[in-house]
């Protein structure tokens, strides 16, 4: 049986398998926020796919002159 609370956007936590909290911050880029998923039993922060090279401002940010 499924879970009804068990809703596709929360994440289990890889580390603990316990339901983390969605939260909003601000990147490095302006105007840019990503969602980071919070644990409360383990205190691990987690990323969804992609979401990481988007807060440390990746996608070539590293060139330069
Ligand atoms: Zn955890």
């Amino acid at each position: 049986m499924s879970d009804p609370n068990d809703l596709p956007t929360t994440m289990a936590c890889p580390q603990c398998s316990t339901k983390m909290e969605s939260f909003w911050v601000q990147s490095r880029n302006p105007g840019i926020d990503v969602e980071l998923d919070r644990c409360h039993s383990c205190g691990g922060v987690w990323f969804d796919s992609g979401e990481l090279e988007v807060a440390s401002g990746g996608a070539g940010g590293l060139e330069g002159p």
